[in-house]
């Protein structure tokens, strides 16, 4: 029998978020690895076992999954939201392309999910309606002079950025200062929404502007949308606004 590793996208929170693939992928698989918290989302199944590991240790789930999946069992490595934004799908690569030769004749299947800014936005209206980027505020992988050097770039050109991993324990300050760096090229009344743990019991919404948006607190369940020029805010009577961004570009540059 060959090894099988399926890397399953859990989606941002709430179990109607999981795909029926992923749902799939999951009942298949007779070991499954990850997060101990994303493992608690998913009910025990008879004759599958769990392999829980800290958050910060990817790299070393990735080759523990692809040993397991290596000697013919059906594996799967679960990421919350997408496997492939910020998750192990490029660590299960990495692992494979530093591994074993063997480990390149497994089948490896990535299963997406719904990756927070898309539930985020969801929730608000359509901040991600014209031209987007993603970007990583964790500074643990790649150096914070180039983080600035992105939000920079990304800000004067007119993205909408959609900002993961915010602010951690570990990581105080930088949010703050990004908010700084983004301020330089952006107005003061961009809109910028806050999402919370989106589709969980504690779920929070807010929009603010950039100008306001350093009174608020972000954390690791925190997903940050900073608007472009063009992002637009409708208030509405009791409801939360819609946040949206045009389809058509007004500006031939930012
Ligand atoms: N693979 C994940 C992202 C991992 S990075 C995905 O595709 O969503 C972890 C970051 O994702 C968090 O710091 C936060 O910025 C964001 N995030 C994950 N789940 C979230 C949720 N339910 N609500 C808001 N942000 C979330």
């Amino acid at each position: 029998m060959s090894g099988h590793l399926a890397v399953v996208g859990l989606g941002p929170g709430d179990s109607s978020c999981l795909t029926p693939e992923a749902e799939t992928a999951l009942a298949d698989a007779r070991a499954l690895y990850g997060y101990g918290p994303y493992l608690d989302r998913l009910p025990p199944r008879a004759g599958q076992t769990r392999h829980a590991s800290d958050n910060r240790e990817e790299r070393g789930r990735a080759a523990a999954a692809l040993r397991h999946a290596a000697q013919g069992v059906r594996v799967a490595v679960v990421s919350g939201g997408d496997p492939g934004v910020f998750a192990m799908a490029a660590a299960v690569c990495e692992e494979i392309e530093s591994g074993p030769e063997s480990w390149r004749a497994l089948d490896i299947a990535i299963v997406p999910g719904i990756t927070a800014m898309l539930a985020v936005a969801a929730r608000i209206g359509a901040p991600l309606g014209h031209d987007f980027c993603a970007l990583s505020l964790s500074d643990n992988l790649k150096p914070w002079e180039l983080i600035e050097r992105r939000l920079e770039a990304a800000a004067s050109t007119g993205f909408v950025i959609a900002l993961y991993n915010p602010m951690s324990r570990a990581r105080p300050w930088q949010f703050g200062a990004a908010l700084e760096r983004l301020r330089r090229h952006l107005p003061p009344s961009t809109p910028v929404v806050f999402g919370r743990a989106v589709t969980r019991a504690d779920e929070h919404i807010d929009v603010v502007t950039l100008q306001h948006a350093a009174k608020l607190e972000a954390d690791m369940a925190t997903l940050v949308i900073i608007g472009s020029r063009e992002t637009r805010v409708l208030a509405r009577p009791g409801k939360l606004p819609l946040v949206y961004t045009p389809r058509a570009s007004a500006e031939p540059s930012a």
